[in-house]
């Protein structure tokens, strides 16, 4: 019997719930800001602490997220949640700050090609541009959170050199983000894979710098996600529903379910302080407001099929 399984499991993790904004900007439905505020509230509700609400980006880049500033002051703050906005620019966060968000996000890929495509910027010039954000925002007492796309692979370019995902990251945290979120943007990372890129960022940061935010495109990311656990990653990324496609790949899955994630956790110990019931609840509105099934499997399933 192998025991050396399981030997360096957490007693809790934290969930950073992203489908308000990662989840709805990759659905093709147009869903009005008072559907958005019933699903963060329905989020809320279940215990979900951390969720990323809106993205403060030009109206004119996506029209979708037009209506940040209203959503933001019709959502129901709950006892110690941060609510985070994603925050391209010095512009996005003047809005963010005048809301009261907490926490904003800055973002950038690994791989040139990705970045290009996504904000027309090079790595480099991203990086630079988050030197108007990150410093103020921290001024202002705001956290930072970055993203780093692309890590486990490019849909440009292929394979991705993790170094450069390790180099990036210094530079942002050097900056002072608290935290930077890896990213499976296109869901092939396998776990192999994973175990060896988290080995090269663990030698270098600590392991509550790091987040991972993994997509289910191809069925792996809960593995990907165990491989962290054993390692030493305490936060993770995830969507209710799986909610938010992938854009690479039109019908496929794209984030990481959170009641999957969740279920997991909770059937190996670990706690989240979420309510998996009311989770659900939270799902079954995702559903309703996008108008289609979503592609999580214990919002599908049901927690238990059989009456024990
Ligand atoms: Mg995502």
């Amino acid at each position: 019997m192998n025991s050396t399984l399981f030997q360096s499991l957490p007693d809790a993790v934290s969930v950073y719930e992203v489908s308000p904004r990662d989840g709805l900007q990759n659905e093709a439905a147009q869903v009005s800001t008072y559907n958005k505020a019933r699903l963060v509230d329905a989020l809320s509700a279940s215990g979900l602490s951390r969720i990323e609400v809106t993205s403060f980006v030009s109206p004119r880049w996506i029209p979708q997220l037009a209506d940040a500033e209203d959503l933001v002051k019709r959502v129901h703050r709950a006892e110690g949640s941060r609510f985070s906005a994603l925050c391209p620019n010095r512009q996005g966060l003047d809005r963010a700050i005048a809301c009261g968000i907490a926490e904003v996000a800055v973002f950038l890929s690994v791989s040139e090609s990705h970045n290009k495509r996504n904000v027309n910027k090079t790595v480099a010039e991203s990086l630079a541009g988050f030197r108007e954000v990150v410093q103020p925002a921290i001024e202002q007492g705001l956290r930072v959170r970055a993203y780093l796309s692309t890590l486990w692979g490019c849909p440009y370019e292929g394979d991705v050199d993790p170094r450069r995902g390790v180099a990036i990251t210094r530079q942002l945290l050097d900056m002072g983000c608290y935290e930077v979120s890896l990213g499976d943007t296109i869901g092939v990372g396998t776990p192999r894979q994973t175990q060896r890129i988290l080995e090269m960022f663990l030698s270098e940061f600590s392991p509550d710098r790091l987040a991972m935010h993994m997509h289910d495109t191809r069925g792996t990311a809960l593995a990907n996600v165990v491989v962290g656990l054993e390692m030493g990653v305490r936060t993770f990324d995830a969507s209710v529903g799986g909610l938010g496609g992938c854009p690479y790949a039109p019908g496929a899955a794209g984030n990481l379910a959170t009641e999957d994630l969740v279920y997991t956790l909770h059937g190996m110990g670990i706690r989240t302080g979420i309510d998996l019931d009311k989770l659900l609840e939270a799902g079954r509105v995702a559903t309703a407001i996008v108008g289609h099934e979503l592609s999580g499997k214990v919002l599908r399933a049901g927690v238990r099929s059989l009456r024990r």
